[in-house]
């Protein structure tokens, strides 16, 4: 039967019924291992138990009120995330780009109430990917996902990632505030060097720029801290999350120090089902596990591992492989081979991974996989890359 979608995500064939932990098992009962988790959004794996208990506890008992009421299960969601970062205040919504948007918008309203509603212009970073909104496309100005959707200025400028001579060049007295993903994700896993990103925050406090950071995808302990840029050294002013945050539940959520967050005064800003109870009591379970130091050391483990085994394999297959890229269990692998093709034969033997921007592939396994899983997903490379 022709499908009544419509086609911007095309037609994909392969379909699965149920998910367990790191495996997913189509509806013929073939088990597929899953490092690629939604894109980085099934944290805990599928369906695990206390998420689940979480979900279907809530669901029991109340599904949504609307933010015209109290909602408890957000009053506590936010107050984890408070305690767990650099923020004061937390607004959410359903998606990733509806996060960033909320920034963008807290942004403007911050310079406005200032009295100095010029300074609008927001700069982004080459290789960027901020989501699919009109802003958020803009913001990123990739031209495959501008094309008939964008033309003229769009109050955004961009700056070459990990270049602050760019950065310094691209601020004039209208810009406002400056977005980048402390580790890119769609554009290939590039972590931002230390020094650069303190490069950053000193240029924003020497124009009086607002720092952005979006962490929808290397967010919520994929990196081995509860966000990567605790580990980087530099906090932003606003931060955008979503994703691994409800661990396969929708939800996104912007976080923002006080003085930022106070721009966005009652009735300026808002969400339908944004903060709804059962996002936010699956969001709340998600990180009262994420946040424990064994949890996030494991992660840093499992990740130094997983990226020691893969270079192993870049150092015996060079023809085919270039370099390992990445952070915890937030890792690329740089292709000389075509990545696509790579990601097609794995998936034949049963390996599921997702390709990003450079010819690489990002390997974004559970947070809580086990080395065997690991191993077993390595040895399918190796035999992959032994029969190319
Ligand atoms: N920002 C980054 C860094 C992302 O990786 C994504 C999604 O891949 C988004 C924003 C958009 O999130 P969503 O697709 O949930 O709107």
């Amino acid at each position: 039967m022709t499908s009544a979608l419509m086609q911007n995500y095309g037609s994909p064939e392969l379909e699965f019924e149920r998910g367990e932990g790191s495996f997913l098992y189509t509806i013929e009962g073939e088990r597929y291992l899953d490092f690629a988790m939604g894109i980085a959004v099934n944290s805990l794996g599928h369906c695990h138990p206390k998420l689940v208990d979480a979900l279907t506890r809530q669901a029991n008992i109340l599904w949504h009120t609307s933010n015209l009421y109290r909602i408890s299960q957000s009053e506590t969601l936010a107050r984890q995330l408070v305690q767990h970062s650099f923020a004061d205040r937390v607004f959410f919504s359903n998606s990733g780009t509806e996060a960033v948007e909320c920034g963008f918008k807290m942004i403007r309203r911050y310079f406005h109430n200032r009295g100095q509603s010029q300074r609008k212009r927001i700069i982004a970073m080459s290789g960027s990917f901020h989501g699919r909104t009109l802003a958020a496309i803009a913001a990123a100005a990739n031209p495959a996902h501008c094309e008939g959707f964008l033309q003229g200025d769009t109050g955004f400028d961009q700056a070459k990632f990990g270049d602050l001579d760019s950065l310094s060049n691209t601020i004039t007295a209208d810009t406002a505030a400056v977005i980048l993903e402390p580790i890119q994700g769609e554009g290939g896993i590039c972590v931002a060097e230390k020094d650069y990103l303190l490069g950053v925050k000193g240029l924003c406090e020497q124009h009086d720029l607002v720092l952005m950071f979006d962490e929808v995808q290397c967010g919520i302990a994929r990196t081995g801290s509860l966000y990567a840029h605790e580990q980087l050294g530099v906090n932003p002013d606003i931060l955008a999350s979503a994703k691994g945050l409800g661990g396969g539940f929708p939800i996104g959520a912007c976080l923002a120090t006080e003085e930022l967050a106070s721009a966005l005064s009652p009735g300026t800003h808002g969400s339908t089902f944004g903060g709804n109870p059962l996002a936010t009591a699956v969001g709340s379970a998600v990180i009262t596990e994420v946040t424990t130091e064994s949890f996030l050391s494991n992660v840093r483990q499992l990740g130094s591992y997983l990226k020691a085994e893969l270079e192993k394999l870049v150092t015996q297959y060079p023809q085919h492989l270039n370099r390992v890229t990445g952070l915890g269990l937030f890792i690329g692998l740089v292709c000389e081979i075509d990545a696509a093709e790579l990601i097609e034969r794995l998936q034949q033997e049963k390996l599921l991974l997702v390709k990003a921007g450079d010819n690489s592939i990002r390997w974004l396994p559970a947070l809580n996989v086990s080395r065997e899983e690991i191993d077993s997903a390595l040895t399918i490379l190796t035999k992959v890359l032994s029969d190319w």
